[in-house]
Order: C-alpha cells, then sequence, then structure tokens
C-alpha cells in the first residue's frame, strides 16, 4: 500500500510567494543594473563599529544566554527615550516591545489581533510583507488608494460609513515603501480621530522615517491615538542583520504579543540586541551615521528622478523621493510594467512590476525603483537601458 502523505494547514493553500522575492532570483546577474531588491547599502552599515559593539557584548557573557521575551532591558530603555522624543510624550521601556525586526511585529499582531475573516485595510499600493501576514492570518482585505499625502483617508472615512467595521488598518506612514509618498499631518489627524470613534488599530508601520532628505517627516500618527500601534525597525538606519524591530504597544496589545513571541522563538538575540543598544544609545555617533546614509541616499534619489524625467518627460510620471529607499513611477504611455519587465531585464536593469503590490489586481502600468544600491552614474545608465527596452519593446508591436 502507498503512503498516505498527510496534508498541510488550509490556511496555505492561498499563499504565494512574494513575487519579489521570486524576482531577486532573476535580477541576480552580475550585469543586471538592479533597481529591484528594496535592500539598504551593505557599503553604509558600519561594520566597524558594529564590530566594537560585538566586542564590547562579548566581554560579558549576558549576551550569550536567553533574554526577555520582550526584550534585554537596556535596549528597551534606550528605545523608550528615543520613542519619547519622536512621540512628545514619555514612553516608558514597559510600553516598548523588541520583535525579530518589524516583520516580526507583524506578524505577532496578526495573531493577536486578527480572528479569520477579520477586515484589515491597507494602503494600495501596499507593503507585501503585510500583505502575505495580514493574507496568512485569514484577514479580509481592503486596499485603499493613495495620492500625494499618503492614504484616501477620506475613502476610509466612506467605507466607515457604509458599514464596515475593520479590526486594523496598516499604514507605511512616511516615505511609503512602494508608493515612495508620506502622509500628511491632517490625514495622520484624520485617521487617528477615525481610529478612536470607531474603535479599531492603526499598525503604524515606520521603518523609513529616519530616512529623510528634504526635511523631516511629520510626527507620528501614534502621536494622536492610543489605538495606534507604532511599529519602528533598525534595519534601515543601522543594519538587516540585526534583526532588531519595536513595538510601542497598548498593554493588553503588549501582554498577547508577550505570550505568542514565547511561543514563536522565546526571545530574540540577546547579542544583537546588546549592539543594537550600544549604537542606538551613541547619539552623537547615530546622528552622524544617518546623516551620512541620507546623504547618500538623498543624492541616489535625486539623480534617479532627474533621469526618469529627463528621459520620458511626459510618458512616466514618478515620486520626488523626498525620503526611504523608492521611487514609484507610473507610464502614461500605456506601457505594461509586467510584460516590459523581461525586455528590461535583456536590456541590463530591473525593477519590480507594480501588480506584485496589489492586494488583487492593478498597477499594470506601474513599477518600483529602488535608489540605494547605485551610484548617480550608475542609476542614469539603468534609466537609460529601461528607455531602450520601452523604445525596443514599442518598435515591436
Ligand atoms: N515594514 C516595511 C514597510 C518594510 O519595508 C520592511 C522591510 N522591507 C519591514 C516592515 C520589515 O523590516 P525589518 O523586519 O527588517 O525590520
Amino acid at each position: 500500500m502507498p503512503p498516505t502523505t498527510p496534508a498541510l494547514a488550509e490556511k496555505l493553500g492561498g499563499l504565494q510567494s512574494s513575487v519579489i522575492r521570486d524576482l531577486l532570483k532573476l535580477t541576480a546577474r552580475a550585469e543586471v543594473i538592479s533597481l529591484a531588491g528594496g535592500l539598504p547599502d551593505a557599503d553604509l552599515m558600519p561594520r566597524e563599529r558594529i564590530a566594537e559593539a560585538a566586542e564590547n557584548a562579548l566581554a560579558g557573557s549576558a549576551c550569550l544566554q536567553y533574554t526577555e521575551s520582550p526584550g534585554w532591558g537596556p535596549l528597551r530603555a534606550v528605545l523608550a527615550e528615543r520613542e519619547s522624543a519622536r512621540l512628545g510624550r514619555p514612553v516608558g521601556s514597559d510600553e516598548v516591545f523588541v520583535t525579530h525586526g518589524s516583520q516580526q511585529a507583524l506578524s505577532l499582531l496578526a495573531e493577536v489581533l486578527l480572528d479569520p475573516g477579520a477586515l484589515v485595510v491597507v494602503e494600495d499600493p501596499a507593503y507585501v510583507g503585510a500583505l502575505q501576514v495580514f493574507r496568512a492570518a485569514g484577514a479580509r482585505i481592503i486596499a485603499l488608494p493613495m495620492d500625494s499625502e499618503g492614504m484616501r483617508v477620506d475613502l476610509l472615512a466612506e467605507l466607515l460609513a457604509s458599514g464596515e467595521r475593520p479590526t486594523a488598518v496598516h499604514t507605511v506612514s512616511n516615505f511609503h515603501n512602494p508608493g515612495g509618498v508620506t502622509m500628511s499631518s491632517a490625514r495622520r489627524r484624520a485617521l487617528a480621530e477615525l481610529a478612536d470613534a470607531h474603535g479599531f488599530w492603526v499598525i503604524e508601520d515606520d521603518p523609513y522615517g529616519e530616512l529623510w532628505f528634504d526635511r523631516p517627516a511629520p510626527e507620528p500618527v501614534a502621536t494622536y491615538s492610543r489605538n495606534v500601534i507604532r511599529l519602528s525597525s533598525s534595519s534601515k538606519i543601522i543594519a538587516p542583520t540585526l534583526r532588531t524591530g519595536w513595538m510601542i504597544a497598548p498593554p493588553n496589545v503588549f501582554r498577547g504579543v508577550e505570550l505568542l513571541k514565547q511561543g514563536a522563538d522565546l526571545c530574540g538575540s540577546a547579542l544583537t540586541q546588546q549592539i543594537a543598544a550600544d549604537l542606538l544609545s551613541d547619539e552623537s555617533w547615530l546622528a552622524a551615521h544617518i546623516a551620512t546614509v541620507c546623504n547618500a541616499y538623498g543624492t541616489r534619489a535625486k539623480a534617479l528622478v532627474h533621469a526618469l524625467r529627463d528621459r520620458f518627460g511626459d510618458r512616466l510620471v514618478c515620486t520626488d523621493a523626498t525620503g526611504g529607499m523608492f521611487v514609484w513611477a507610473d507610464f502614461t504611455d500605456g506601457t505594461d510594467a509586467e510584460s516590459l519587465l523581461p525586455h528590461a531585464l535583456d536590456a541590463g536593469v530591473a525593477y519590480v512590476p507594480g501588480y506584485a503590490f496589489a492586494a488583487t489586481t492593478g498597477h499594470q502600468n506601474s513599477m518600483r525603483l529602488c535608489f540605494t544600491n547605485s551610484d548617480p552614474a550608475t542609476l542614469a545608465v539603468a534609466v537609460d537601458r529601461l528607455a531602450g527596452a520601452v523604445d525596443g519593446q514599442s518598435t515591436q508591436l
């Protein structure tokens, strides 16, 4: 008798691998200039300072031990101080929960907040890592469009007026991945007011807020309501390998996350949390380091936007790239970014087509371009190649 194969959980049936992760395999060829991956520039990561902090930590043995599930106490204290400055109120260490990157915060929050079928509102286009987590939780997802001021909160108000009751609204409030925009202060206030009036959670996912080029990001949505759970991370300002993210959450959410974190991995790494605490508490060094990163990314962002506008004119509109890591671009001449991609790869440039960020369908004429890993001259070559691919494709038609 052939062995009977056991089944997997039903919820896995609807899950797909991230288009971006699959794409990164294609773009790994050396001759391709990749604007596809959403990776910070490893050459700008502070290797020597991390080594010094690791050595400091390894002078004792506590960094080798299990640590508390909500994170190593001194790191939580450092983060509480930083978040107090950001939120304009005293944040206690007991409100700070350290996670394995902010991706784990999203994953634990989905388990804590969402029953199967719960409604989650996201932005359209959405952060793919959030879509994956909310889908895995069996949530019903509604995506609201964004404009230059971020999420169309007026459409959220209409949704609520129509009787929909979201459990949570996810927003990447600053320098959106992938949309490139920042939510305006007025919208932040309006979103917080709706959250208070209707009793839903806002998950403010903010890993990019400190990477601003022109002016600092506005005050967090969490300034305006205690229904906001605020997430941030050291991945983009220091290095993803530390896997140190954090969440500022009210006590009931904190407690739920703590119970689930115990089951997920007992605790994070005491070593990387001690390294993170060392770096995040070294204020003048950190400020100078972040300024260096912002300077480099800002120069690259402006070069990319300039090249796109110069080369494509009104055949393409793109965001201004005032911070973060991404430019979002829409072809206005009907070019389909998905079918263009193989031609672009042949021409030696990669990007992520917009449909990868759609909750259902859409964004066929759009793409996300990451500017963090190429110098201005390389970005200009990438845009030339892209234009060549578009022209080549249209002459083939
Ligand atoms: N949220 C957003 C919006 C992101 O872009 C990312 C990283 N791409 C994350 C969360 C997760 O980052 P990490 O787990 O490294 O903190």
